[in-house]
């Protein structure tokens, strides 16, 4: 018989059980010998939960007068462990496995084999149905197949049943799950608070029997269809890094998509009597047990690209294709996905946003720069989200520390917000630290600039009291737009930025899209252009060749700073005659402004980002034509490493206290000294605090940093002296044994300063 027919007689017999006017007892003992019977099994036994504990309930096989006694808490014995896991198992011997728990009251000695699979509900395990054999075999694909299909029929049967009640089951269930710890990698440091919220909502399966199979059908092909469509566009796009999806990622997501294999699966669920999102939710649950027998890393990955496509599938059928962010977040929230386009994250309200686990992720990616300035905590590379976090759960996130308390006891939770309110009182003397000036304990004025890219970021300047904005990504606009923002509309926001920043400078960053910065009404453009963006036709290369792009930017740029100075500085520059280019650019339309009487920018200064190493490599050519240079260690470093910033498998794999970055930017000081040209750093390195004394020693007075560490830099700066500390750092990068971050910390350590 196949696995679709032998499921389907099952659930045309327990649909008529179901149905009938028995007593629920009656019921749920005739439905064990319905499945007992058509999988030929000698035991069948279904367990529910009944007060935290999971309670025989019936069984054919085992002792009668066992049910309604024996019972297992959560996680104890084989049944216990599978509603803890919410997995199935399938053992030949049942007695090897090291969970197995003898009850002697069931008598269930006997019997060899067992598979057991979990009676799931709103995606909590609220019993086990299993079957037991005296011959020592595993049960055949088909037999579990038919099993899990009955599980799920069953959950909706017995809650029908009123066997188990829906808020009971919520409150027992999350007792019985209780507090969990998830670890991750600290992205954006901070303390949030709030609910869990799935960026990609999961679909809650609301019908698992199908009124209509051929219906049912159909709505699977048709989203099978505009699956595969959604993923080709995807993949058309993915050298753009749209939302955060990688070209290995949407490779696997290609294969799976057109996988027959899977497909036909569903439709044979669908025959047994599911309904399109039962049948997709049970080949997942049986494609998960059977990854999880096999126990390989690689193939664990590739499990979870079948989960995101599961779900993409998932929500088509059901017609929920939004994003949370599209919903609104109702409550506070911790936002949960896999990744996050920079734009994506900032389509959610900022004041509800309270936090974000990543299940990928690295320091500087984009979407994390963005939740920097946010002052959104986030943690990365986080395992165990998917099995362990549900929709709505309660999470206290301290991502300082790098983890994430799922349903936390009140104790906990009263404990977290103890320490949130001792990290506001540090704030607060942060804070306190606004007017006064970052003099090194020598004597030495430091710059301290923040970074900036929307409007909403400059009231930083005045909270933190930073010496300026020393890098405003004027592509932010670009990324939350979803068109190309128009001329006026970039003359207004630079203008308010200027407005907001008073007499201090700000140096706007003309457009660095590309890379991981995507924008929907370039990307058919790149897309068709780049196998590396990082590497590849992004931010000066696009801007300058682009027509229009740059000019208009231009002329936005010195209207706005009419009367006033404007400090411009180009990303990515690789040749100095990019530079020329780039501030030919400029000429040409001050040449226009002033043709046409406009007023002008009282002075304007040009600088560049030093991004791409072999820029270093002709600083004597470059710097005559600078008034300012600022150092982007994020692209930098992924250069100079040849390790994609945005890759959250390199996100821990070198060190920016290591001597080959140390020695380049040491260099790079070196070389420029006496030119005249004030250098600096804008890059993420500079607001870690370790990071920020090395940069120090090694000779840099100006950083640019995220506005939140603008306090803590200030607070380090006034306790360093400057001719110790270089004198220290010098001493290690003359025979550096690694990383400079032991020593440097012990050094701090002597010195009473705090560090990360
Ligand atoms: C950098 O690369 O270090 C930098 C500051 O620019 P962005 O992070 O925007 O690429
Ligand atoms: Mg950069």
């Amino acid at each position: 018989m196949t696995a679709a027919a032998s499921a389907r007689q099952i659930l045309l017999r327990l649909t008529e059980v179901m149905a009938s006017r028995m007593h629920a007892q009656a019921k749920l003992d005739q439905v064990v010998e319905i499945i007992g019977e058509c999988l030929t099994s000698e035991v069948c036994s279904i367990y529910l939960l009944r007060e935290g504990m999971l309670e025989l309930f019936a069984t054919r096989g085992l002792n009668q007068s066992a049910v309604h006694v024996t019972r297992m808490a959560i996680g104890e014995g084989l049944t216990g462990a599978i509603a803890q896991k919410v997995e199935t198992l399938n053992l030949a011997e049942a007695k090897a496995h090291p969970d197995f728990q003898y009850r002697p009251e069931t008598g269930e000695e006997k019997f060899h084999s067992f598979a057991g699979v979990p009676i799931v509900y709103r995606e909590r395990a609220v019993g086990v149905l299993c079957v037991q054999h005296v011959e020592p075999r595993r049960y055949e694909e088909v037999e579990i197949e038919a099993l899990q299909t009955t599980a799920m029929v069953l959950s909706e049967l017995i809650a029908n049943a009123e066997l188990i009640d829906e808020e009971q089951a919520r409150g027992l269930t999350a007792e019985m799950t209780g507090p969990q710890t998830l670890t991750g990698l600290t992205l954006v440091k901070g303390l949030g608070a709030g609910v869990a919220v799935y960026h990609q909502p999961r679909v809650e399966i609301t019908q698992v029997m199908a009124e209509d199979i051929e219906a049912e059908r159909q709505r699977v092909y048709r989203a099978f269809d505009k699956m595969r469509e959604q993923i080709d566009t995807l993949a058309s796009q993915a050298e753009f890094g749209v939302g955060g999806e990688h070209e290995e990622v949407l490779e696997t997501y290609k294969m799976f998509a057109y996988d027959e294999g899977w497909s036909r699966r569903i439709n044979e669920a669908i025959d047994a009597g599911l309904t399109a999102e039962a049948a997709i939710e049970r080949v997942q649950q049986h494609t998960r047990m059977r990854m999880r027998e096999i126990d390989d890393p690689l193939l664990a990955d590739r499990m979870h690209d079948l989960e995101d496509l599961a779900n993409r599938l998932l929500r088509i059928v059901a017609g929920q294709v939004g994003t949370a962010a599209s919903q609104g977040l109702r409550k506070d929230a911790i936002l949960i996905a896999r990744n996050l386009g920079p734009a994506e994250l900032l389509e959610y309200d900022k004041r509800r946003l309270k936090g974000v686990i990543l299940e990928e992720g690295s320091l500087t990616a984009h979407v994390v720069i963005v939740a920097r300035a946010m002052n959104v905590p986030v943690i990365g590379r986080t395992k165990g989200v998917r099995t362990t976090i549900r929709e709505g759960d309660e999470i206290l996130l301290d991502a300082t520390a790098g983890n994430a308390i799922i349903r936390p006891l009140p104790q906990v939770a009263d404990a977290f917000q103890t320490r949130f309110a001792k990290s506001r009182e540090k704030q607060a003397a942060y804070a306190s630290l606004r007017d006064v000036e970052p003099f090194t304990r020598c004597g030495t004025r430091i710059q301290v600039m923040m970074n900036a890219g929307l409007r909403d970021d400059m009231s930083a300047l005045a909270m933190t009291g930073a010496d300026g904005v020393g890098l405003f990504r004027t592509e932010f606009q670009f990324l939350v737009s979803a068109t190309l923002p128009q001329r006026e509309r970039q003359t207004r926001l630079y203008r308010d930025v200027l407005d907001a920043a008073g007499d201090k400078p700000v140096i706007f960053r003309t457009v660095d899209i590309g890379g991981d910065k995507s924008v929907p009404y370039l990307a058919s453009e790149i897309a068709a252009q780049d196998e590396n963006p990082a590497m590849g036709w992004r931010a000066l290369r696009l801007a300058l060749e682009r027509e229009g792009l740059m000019k208009i930017q231009a002329r936005a740029l010195l209207e706005a700073a009419a009367g006033r100075s404007l400090y411009v500085m180009f990303p990515m520059v690789s040749e100095p005659w990019e530079f020329d280019a780039a501030k030919q650019v400029f000429d040409e339309q001050l040449a226009f402004l002033r043709a046409q009487k406009k007023l002008l920018p009282e002075r304007i200064n040009f600088g560049a980002m030093l991004e791409v190493p072999a820029l270093a490599e002709v600083l004597d050519m470059l710097l005559p034509r600078l008034s300012f240079l600022s150092i982007g260690t994020n692209d930098l470093t992924q250069f100079l490493f040849a390790a994609d910033r945005a890759n959250p498998k390199l996100a821990e794999r070198y060190d920016w206290l290591s001597p080959s970055i140390l020695r380049f930017l040491r260099r790079v000081m070196q070389n420029s000294v006496g030119s005249g040209v004030d250098i600096g750093v804008c890059g993420e390195m500079g607001g870690r605090r370790l990071e920020a004394l090395a940069l120090l020693g090694i000779g840099y007075r100006r950083l640019s940093i995220t506005p939140a560490a603008v306090g803590p830099i200030k607070e380090l700066v006034r306790k360093v002296d400057l001719a110790e500390l270089t004198a220290a750092m010098n001493g290690w990068l003359l025979s550096p044994t690694g990383s400079l971050r032991e020593q440097l910390s012990a050094w701090a350590d002597a010195r009473d300063i705090e560090y990360d």
